[in-house]
């Protein structure tokens, strides 16, 4: 089995190593090594990248039959000594934040009396979920304080091997199926926590730096809580500045007002909003009622009014219409030219004429289709020139 260099020393990262193994795994060159300081995805911590003699190490995983460890390279390897090279700032990243949650969960279960009962580590994520089914802003406040606090005070971070019973005191979250170690392996922050874990570890707290809650996220009875440390926590901070710190000159404030600055604006626009609605459907009875006055009287007294236009809004034609056929004996055959032309036939209640049939008739010589109900249809969706679409609206017309 592969002597897993990384157990008593996170932080070397060459190292040479004799190949006891070459193998295929799923079509790519795998190698299996007497000794080594990468560390295979396990435990909520994902794999170390780097080199072995400049080969691209692109995944590490632990075989189930034996616990060997594989290194999945890019291209096939066939020396037997190795040089390795393990990626350090990916190391780095991982051991910050892998210690940086065994502290918070430590920080919670003594604020908030929440246990953790998982955890994830990606590039763009980091979270434990904790069992619990709320937590206040006060109570994530407590845990960050604590956690921050053991940080700073920059207490050593030690592993060493248990008797596989002596666990008391111990937190213990899952442990492995085969045990790798003579014994139980525990991680311990001086005087905070002492925890059951075979990932990589700072050896002070303050390497972590500082650690930040980002959100909270409910799930069934759980809750999932989104953490940063170090250089991540840095970058978060960073973008997030920036954000504000435009919000805040766009709205020519102070990024402390920006909340209330924005909820004026908000409150604003609503009523902006209605009123530009109000003048927009008063300026479209103002039309409605001058196209009226100026249609002449047909037959019978009837009204047939077409109109042709261009760009107009369908939401304001489709109302143009209804507000011409408010009338007794109009017809309204109305419509927009463009890239996406729509049409709007209407006629008052008082008269027998099928809009519905007019309009099939009239889209499918234009190539479009449409239709509804004998008192109003609207259909379109094709490009049409205006001049195209006021001889369609006078052909329609000849047809009632
Ligand atoms: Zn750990």
């Amino acid at each position: 089995m592969t002597e897993r260099l990384y157990y008593t020393d996170s932080y070397t990262t060459a190292f040479t190593a004799r190949v006891t193994e070459q193998l295929q795994v799923d079509n790519r060159p795998v190698v299996i090594l007497d000794q080594t300081y990468f560390y295979p995805t396990s435990g909520g911590q994902p794999y170390d990248m780097g080199t072995l003699n400049g080969v691209p190490v692109v995944d590490v995983t632990v075989r189930e039959t034996d616990a060997a460890i594989l290194h999945i390279l890019d291209a096939e390897l066939t020396d037997e000594e190795v040089s390795g090279g393990v990626d350090w700032a990916r190391r780095f990243d991982h051991m910050q934040h892998h210690t940086g949650q065994h502290i918070l969960t430590q920080a919670f279960v003594q604020t908030a009396d929440a246990k953790t009962v998982g955890f994830h580590l990606s590039p763009d994520t980091v979270t434990i979920d904790l069992e619990t089914s709320s937590l206040s802003d006060a109570r994530i406040d407590a845990a960050e304080e604590l956690a921050n606090q053991i940080i700073w005070e920059n207490r050593p971070v030690t592993a060493r091997l248990r008797e596989m019973d002596d666990q008391e005191g111990v937190r213990i979250r899952r442990l492995p199926k085969h045990l790798l170690t003579d014994g139980l392996r525990v991680i311990d922050i001086e005087g905070f926590d002492i925890t059951a874990c075979g990932g990589t570890h700072v050896s002070r707290t303050g390497e972590i730096g500082i650690i930040k809650v980002l959100k909270l996220e409910k799930r069934g009875g759980k809750i999932r809580v989104e953490f940063r440390c170090g250089k991540r926590a840095l970058a978060d901070l960073r973008e997030k500045n920036r954000v504000v710190q435009r919000i805040a000159a766009d709205l020519d404030c102070r990024v402390t007002e920006a909340p209330v600055m924005l909820a004026r604006l908000r409150k604003d626009y609503r009523t902006q909003t209605a009123a530009l609605k109000t003048a927009a459907n008063q300026l479209i009875d103002y039309e409605a009622a001058e196209m009226l006055t100026n249609a002449p009287s047909g037959a019978e007294g009837i009204k047939v009014i077409t109109a042709a236009f261009e760009g107009r809004d369908a939401g304001e034609l489709k109302l143009l219409a209804a507000r011409l056929v408010a009338h007794p004996g109009v017809i309204a055959l109305i419509g927009t030219a463009g890239e996406k032309a729509m049409l709007f036939f209407a006629r008052s209640e008082n008269l027998p004429n099928d809009m519905g049939a007019l309009l099939k008739s009239t889209l499918t010589a234009l190539g479009g289709r449409g239709g509804g109900q004998p008192n109003f249809a609207q259909g379109g969706g094709i490009a049409l020139e205006i001049d195209a679409l006021r001889e369609a609206l006078k052909t329609a017309a000849r047809q009632l």
